[in-house]
């Protein structure tokens, strides 16, 4: 998993790291008003979630799960 951490106290559900993810790794849990990693074989480490969540409340590493694609 390359999502490491979601600091679930610091979490106030704002779902910008959700929103900001272009894997689609995140997912929200509407009744725990907090997000979880559905698919973490899908995370690039492209930081974004970690770099949006305004509490710092995300962290990830920068082991990938996947490549990124080669851009032509
Ligand atoms: S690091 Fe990037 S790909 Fe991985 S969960 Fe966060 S936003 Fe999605
Ligand atoms: S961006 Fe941060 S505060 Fe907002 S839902 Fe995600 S982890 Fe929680």
């Amino acid at each position: 998993m390359v999502v490491k951490s979601i600091n679930k106290e610091l979490c106030f559900g704002c779902k910008l790291c959700v929103d900001v993810c272009t894997e689609d790794v995140l997912r929200f849990d509407e009744a725990r008003n907090k997000p979880y990693v559905k698919y973490p074989k899908d995370c690039v480490s492209c930081l974004f979630c970690e770099a949006f969540c305004p509490i710092g409340a995300i962290e990830v590493s920068l082991k990938r799960g996947r490549k990124l694609p080669e851009v032509m």
